[in-house]
């Protein structure tokens, strides 16, 4: 027969959100029994790989109106209670400084993801938590006094149940969408979840294909399948060998994927020239006279291979002139340059996606405490949660702030 053990609170879930509560229930708590479960074989993942092995762990300025999903207000309470000078002061205390890079996004000095996971069991291990895994979690619910969790390994009971099971991205780190069926046996609703922040696919025939290893700032545009503009990013865009990458394209993804839902005329566009408007550049073109328009766009710092892809894509000779060009010609061209509609196709799904939109609604839950509303002592933090943020850290900020309300508000 398989051992029953008893414990205060259980944390599922060893993740960022996970374990933020752990360390603050430790600390707000000393002497409760404290279990943090997971079902990895090595703790952190997803730090270990953010912001490319450097781990973003906050930006500058978490504006609450950047995130999406649940409302804005229930978002910002729960920010507010740990902000960004708490995260690195919270970072600082644990012997890991952060540097502020140009773009905002918060990094160690070290530049080292290694460096934050370790830190932070460090800081478990010092708050008397006791850390179990891999301790895949199977089934819960409730007992007379409070909940259970199961797996193969055994079953644990406890007063109190954190749900920092994360959500759907990046599976293989052991977060692969059980948490929502978790929350839903607790009677909570999950939105809709579909992949955030993920690159998007093109047709391998798309001329964009053939660009690949290019990176340059441009705008993306979101619009209504009548043309109306929803939401546009302006950043670093990477041409890659299946479509789109880089920061501009992960942060529209969401919204895109979001409106195509509900309206599947919905298109996104493209400025590869982000400081002109269409106007701007057909004027300036216009004022060329006799003068060379490919030589014209490449001192406008398009790369030679976009260049000729854009005349190819017009069907124009590479070598025509301002005063060349048909009217019909320059505004095709014009078009091309700062409005090209993307034939996206898709997207790279969760194995590729830093996040997943969706997920249970901040409305289902007291955000004071981040406990449930209809099943008092369970509480939930991170991206289990309906919450996602742009890149740059605003993730990490949030299961940093949700755990620690969690991990301070355990009765
Ligand atoms: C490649 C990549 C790069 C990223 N870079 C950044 C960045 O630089 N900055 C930023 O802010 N955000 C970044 N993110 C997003 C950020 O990592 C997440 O938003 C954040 O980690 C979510 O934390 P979480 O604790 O809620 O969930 P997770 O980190 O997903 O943790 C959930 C944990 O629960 C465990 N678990 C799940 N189900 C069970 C179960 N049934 N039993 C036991 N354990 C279970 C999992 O093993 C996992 O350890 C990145 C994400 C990816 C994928």
């Amino acid at each position: 027969m398989q051992s029953i053990e008893q414990c205060d609170v259980v944390v599922v879930g060893a993740g960022a959100a996970g374990l933020m509560a752990a360390i603050w229930a430790g600390r707000t708590h000393p002497g409760r029994s404290i279990v943090l479960l997971d079902g990895a074989r090595k703790i952190g993942a997803k730090i270990l790989v953010a912001g490319g092995g450097r781990c973003n762990v906050t930006h500058f300025e978490v504006d609450p109106k950047k995130y999406a999903g649940s409302t804005k207000s229930a978002i910002s309470k729960v920010l507010r209670r740990f902000d960004v000078p708490e995260t690195t002061q919270f970072f600082s205390e644990l012997g890991v400084d952060l540097k502020r890079e140009e773009t905002g996004k918060l990094f160690p000095t070290t530049d080292s993801a290694r460096d934050v996971v370790d830190a932070l069991l460090r800081a478990v291990e010092e708050a008397n938590i006791r850390i179990q895994f891999p301790r895949r979690v199977e089934s819960v619910g409730s007992t007379s006094t409070g909940f259970f969790v199961e797996g193969p390994w055994g079953r644990m009971e406890c007063g109190q149940l954190v749900l920092a099971t994360g959500g759907k991205s990046l599976p293989k780190s052991g977060s692969d969408g059980k948490g929502f069926d978790f929350v839903r046996s607790f009677g909570h609703h999950v939105t809709e979840t579909f992949p955030a922040l993920v690159p998007l696919n093109l047709p391998k025939s798309d001329p964009i294909c053939q660009l690949s290893g290019i990176t340059l700032p441009t705008t993306i545009r979101l619009h209504s399948s009548t043309g109306k503009h929803i939401i546009e990013f302006t950043n670093s865009t990477l041409c890659t060998h299946f479509g789109l990458s880089g920061p501009s394209v992960l942060d529209i993804s969401r919204y895109y994927l979001d409106s195509k839902s509900k309206d599947s005329g919905a298109y996104l566009s493209i400025n590869w020239l982000p400081s002109k408007t269409r106007n701007d550049l057909d004027l300036e073109i216009q004022a060329l006279g006799h003068r060379s328009v490919r030589k014209y766009l490449r001192h406008c710092s398009l790369a030679e291979r976009l260049v000729n892809m854009l005349f190819t894509y017009c069907d124009l000779d590479l070598e025509v002139m301002g005063d060349q060009l048909q009217r019909t010609e320059r505004r095709k061209l014009v078009q091309a340059a700062t409005e090209m509609r993307l034939n996206i196709t898709g997207n790279r799904g969760y194995t590729f996606a830093e996040v997943t939109a969706g997920g249970v609604p901040l409305n289902e839950l007291n955000v004071d405490r981040m406990e449930s509303r209809n099943c008092p002592g369970l509480y939930l933090c991170g991206e289990v949660c309906d919450v996602d943020g742009p890149i740059g850290g605003f993730n990490f900020q949030w299961a940093w702030a949700s755990g620690y309300v969690v991990g301070t508000s355990l009765r």
